[in-house]
């Protein structure tokens, strides 16, 4: 099975990969993989086994019609992990994400379109949602997007609707809750605090860190993203929780104990604008339709993943901490 994978030298794709090329995702025989990745801050070659003869690496752009024409022949599938992913950077500005994650979809999927090429596994978020104060989304929840970033997602998720409702194209959507383990980027609350605590500097909590966010361990993402290309149908949307709700005051906590550091360390700062308050998952379809369950407890994983950050200081000592 050939798969080509964007935004995989980031975060979850690269996971992606290794754990496909690991052969730890059943039903891809013989994978091969075409690493796309325009290697943007947040993307970085070394998160991926490019020493493997069945990976190959092109550095590109999403929005690159023409290159996705010439790349998509001869491929069995897509997994479209990239974006533009920092919600504090879409306040900042968000024209990289519009058109990432706008027209950058919008682009893939038409060049799929004419290649002929499917199924594509459309990778989105939460947040598209807005914030729910109790309960949790179904599927067919109204999307509301808060932030320009989860906004640029629903864009991207309405394009990926459309593509399949309008010309038939094969496309399958996933929404996930918030992802935590190895490789991620410094900019992310949990690598950030992490590997500042380790350090000794202080952290820093926006508000009161009462806002409840949904932990999923990585490879437990990759493995229902897989779950969905596999066996999953075209124009179906597939939340995929963690059931770990957690607090970022509660987390906190749990990464003073994990890395040994003291409360002192945490400040408290003005909130994110429009932060949102709480996200949640109603799973149940990905569960019940595709035997979803996840398999890495948050004790587990959060406990891995500080001892990985802890025994790769290469990966944060010398790099520019945010
Ligand atoms: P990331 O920022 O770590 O990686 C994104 C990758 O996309 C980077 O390697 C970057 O170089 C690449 N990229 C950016 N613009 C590109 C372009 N125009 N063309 C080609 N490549 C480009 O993000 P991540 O955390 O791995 O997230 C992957 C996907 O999962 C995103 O679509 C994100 O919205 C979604 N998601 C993430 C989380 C999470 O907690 N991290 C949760 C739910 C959904």
């Amino acid at each position: 099975m050939n798969i080509l994978v964007t935004g995989a030298a980031g975060f979850i794709g690269s996971a992606y990969v290794r754990m496909l090329l690991a052969g730890l995702l059943p039903g891809a025989e013989h994978p091969r993989v075409t690493a796309l990745d325009l290697l943007t801050y947040a993307g970085n070659t070394d998160n991926l086994p490019l020493a493997d003869p069945r990976l190959t690496f092109v550095r590109g752009d999403v929005c690159d019609l023409p290159l996705l024409l010439r790349l998509l022949p001869g491929h069995d599938a897509v997994v479209h992990f990239a974006a533009e992913s920092h919600v504090d950077r879409s306040i900042e500005g968000a024209a990289d994400f519009v058109r990432t994650n706008v027209q950058g979809t919008q682009t893939l999927l038409e060049a799929c379109l004419r290649t002929g090429t499917g199924p594509v596994v459309h990778i989105s978020t939460d947040e598209v949602y807005g914030s729910i104060a109790e309960g949790a989304w179904t599927e067919d929840a109204p999307l509301a997007p808060n932030s320009p970033y989860a906004a640029s997602k629903a864009g991207g998720d309405l394009i990926a609707r459309s593509y399949w409702r309008t010309h038939g194209l094969d496309v399958r959507i996933t929404r996930c809750s918030n992802n935590y383990g190895p490789y991620q980027h410094l900019e992310k609350l949990i690598p950030r605090f992490t590997t500042r605590l380790l350090a000794g500097r202080t952290v820093p909590l926006y508000g009161t860190g009462a806002n409840v966010r949904e932990w999923l361990h990585v490879e437990d993402h990759c493995r229902a993203v897989h779950l969905v290309l596999t066996k999953g149908t075209a124009g179906s949307v597939y939340h995929v929780g963690g059931g770990d709700d957690l607090t970022n005051a509660e987390l906190t906590d749990r990464l003073l104990g994990l890395t040994g550091a003291p409360a002192s360390l945490v400040r408290h700062v003005a909130d994110r604008k429009g932060h949102d308050l709480r996200y949640a998952l109603d799973d149940t379809r990905i569960r019940e339709e595709l035997g979803y369950a996840p398999a890495v407890p948050l004790d587990e994983g959060l406990a891995a993943t500080v001892a990985w950050y802890r025994d790769h200081p290469s990966r944060w000592q010398d790099r520019e901490h945010p």
